[in-house]
């Protein structure tokens, strides 16, 4: 066969599995890509936000690839979720860690031996314990590694069993390794590479744009206003799940029966509860019995509920990688889903605290601070989020609420120059302070010591006061004109684009600064209103919808899954569009592999036909 012909053979057989086994028509971005590399034995690491479908990059070559592939994943409850949804579509998967008992890992590994196995998750300890005597009998086709910023201590949740893992290669020869993470900088990135010891590793960094989340940000609400602006969130949001993220565990209970007494259902997960009420909590929540879990950060790493429709932080988080991640879990199905920010000057002083105590304190302030930069924001906020990670957004996105009230701007481009050029003259090694005293023509010490009064922009800027020179600085930062190395003193470093708006080849629009003297606590009702009225307007539920999610939550009480797991929000929506009165249009219909068509089609048809009679 002509190689050509093999490719699209190949791919044929690629697209065929994937309806087969998940029910999709097609693939997101760079899934085909990284499972095409992987295919040919090579290792990568894959970047993508949460919900982009990593998954799918190792679950697909498992099904085509001779043998088993092994997951490395760091939480038990993340694997039995995987676990869960892959039987539900017919893939043979399994899960092996401390919470089995010996037999069960037993026969787990005699279903490898015996290739019954094409997915074989595990805990880094546990692969670590087995490496040598019993993994060695299986036919290994791949190794992902999953969460793979848990090995780097730059990422945010550094896990120390993760470090043992530069040894996969050592041990499983000829077997390709495959990262996959949602939140990793360069530095981590780096850091993954080389502790992974990944073998000439191709980077696949999608997009970490998520369209369908709205951002919005309250400045300054006391509790009170807090608690009703949060009450009338869950009222626009009836019956749909989510998370609010508190500072302390204390507030978790504060939040959580304020709820109550409203009639909302709630509970609570925090690191002070036993592992049985951790659980309990966890599982009401993904199996649809309480409506919100209030949570500290402990939450939500262990969950793959892909219906969670909103997210809400009570307080501020300590960086935009968390504070990301943590929006993330809503929405992963891809529908509209709604977060916002409560964020106060307490928070910063109270992060800045623990910034300052914590062993990487000129780090994390830096973060904190990129964090508030975001809170304080007035350019698009999904342009500053995106900013962060490394990418270039064209346009605002239409759906912050920056974006919907728009701030005033005008052509900047003169003081953006004069900015970047004191950046430029002083050959990029000069911090935002010292960047503002050269503008301003200070004779700060650092000014004198490396002379840059004799620069050519030294006191071009002295007609715009300093407190204004930041401002304008954190919007260029946050437009992308400059970086901020961290690892070299905070130094400005010039971006293309730095450079484009510098030697005059773009314009660059900046924002009125506008000043604030007092904040009123309370607000009008008007101010409310107006404030309010920056959340976009929910869709009617359908009623087909509402029948469909009865008729799915009674399905998985008789399984007892999670709903989620039996059908996603998505693909009920999918369902209520397409309206499939027959198996085979519902087994057309995205999202329903052919396992799913076979167990649930005939009750589903049967209930969207009686509806559309
Ligand atoms: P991640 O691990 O990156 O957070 P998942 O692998 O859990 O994301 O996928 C997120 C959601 O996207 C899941 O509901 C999954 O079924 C869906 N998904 C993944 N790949 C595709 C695809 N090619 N077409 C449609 N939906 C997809
Ligand atoms: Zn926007």
């Amino acid at each position: 066969m002509k190689k050509s012909w093999k490719i699209v053979a190949i791919f044929a057989l690629m697209i065929t599995t994937l309806k087969k086994y998940f029910g999709f028509d097609s693939f997101r971005p760079l899934q085909r890509e990284v499972i095409t590399h992987v295919m040919q034995g090579k290792d990568a690491l894959v970047l993508m936000p949460t919900g982009g479908g990593k998954s799918i990059c190792y679950q697909l070559p498992a099904l085509l690839l001779e043998g088993t592939t092994l997951v490395i994943s760091p939480l038990i409850s993340l694997m039995k979720d995987q676990v869960d949804a892959l039987r539900a579509n017919g893939v043979e998967a399994a899960a092996m860690n401390s919470s089995n008992t010996d037999t069960s890992n037993l026969l787990i590994q005699r279903a490898c031996v015996e290739r019954r196995l094409k997915l074989l998750y595990i805990s880094p300890e546990r692969l670590m314990m087995d490496a040598e005597k019993c993994l060695q009998h299986i036919d290994i086709s791949l190794i992902a590694v999953d969460e793979a910023h848990c090995i780097s201590q730059w990422g945010h949740d550094f896990r120390p069993e993760y470090t043992q893992l530069g040894i996969l290669h050592e041990l499983f020869p000829h077997v390709p390794v495959l990262a996959l993470t949602a939140t990793a900088d360069k530095i981590t990135r780096k850091d993954i590479i080389e502790q992974l010891k990944l073998l000439n590793p191709k980077e696949f960094v999608s997009s970490f744009d998520r369209p369908n989340l709205s951002l919005t940000v309250k400045r300054g609400y006391q509790t009170r206003e807090k608690n009703r602006a949060i009450l009338d969130f869950i009222d626009r949001h009836p019956g749909d799940s989510g998370i609010i993220y508190c500072l302390s565990r204390d507030k978790t209970e504060k939040v959580a029966t304020m709820l109550r007494l409203h009639g909302i259902s709630s509970t609570i997960y925090h690191a002070g509860l036993s592992n049985v009420q951790r659980e309990k909590a966890q599982n009401d929540f993904i199996n649809d019995r309480v409506q919100v879990v209030c949570a500290t950060i402990a939450f939500g790493m262990g969950i793959d509920k892909s219906n969670v429709r909103w997210v809400i932080h009570y307080n501020m988080p300590k960086s935009i990688e968390n504070y990301y991640q943590e929006i993330g879990r809503a929405g992963r199905d891809g529908l509209p889903s709604d977060t916002l920010l409560f964020y106060s000057a307490a928070d910063y002083i109270m992060l800045s605290k623990f910034a300052e105590e914590s062993g990487q304190r000129e780090i994390n302030l830096e973060k904190l601070r990129r964090m508030e930069q975001y809170a304080e924001a007035d350019v698009c906020r999904r342009r500053i989020l995106l900013n962060y990670f490394g990418e270039n957004m064209a346009s605002d996105c239409h759906n912050c609420d920056v974006c919907q009230n728009p701030p005033q701007r005008f052509d900047g481009s003169i003081i953006v120059q004069k900015a970047l050029s004191a950046v430029a003259r002083s050959e990029e090694q000069v911090a935002m302070g010292t960047v503002i005293d050269i503008l301003r023509g200070s004779f700060s010490p650092e000014v004198r010591d490396k002379h840059y009064d004799k620069l050519k922009t030294f006191g071009v800027g002295r007609d715009i006061p300093a407190r204004d020179w930041y401002d304008y600085l954190l919007q260029m930062l946050q437009l992308g004109y400059f970086e901020i190395a961290y690892n070299e003193n905070n130094h400005l470093k010039l971006t293309t684009s730095g450079k484009d708006v510098l030697y005059g080849r773009m314009k660059a629009q900046l924002v009125t600064i506008v000043r604030e003297e007092i904040q009123p606590k309370k607000r009008s009702k008007k101010q409310a209103a107006k404030q309010q009225a920056v959340f976009t307007p929910k869709v009617n539920v359908s009623d087909l919808f509402e029948t469909l999610r009865a008729l799915r939550k009674r399905l998985a009480e008789e399984e007892m899954m999670p709903a989620y797991i039996v059908m996603s929000d998505k693909v009920l929506h999918n369902l209520t569009l397409a309206c499939p009165t027959t198996l085979e249009a519902f087994g057309n219909v995205s999202g329903i592999g052919e396992y799913k068509k076979r167990k649930y089609g005939p009750a589903f048809v049967e209930v969207i036909k009686e509806f559309v009679k």
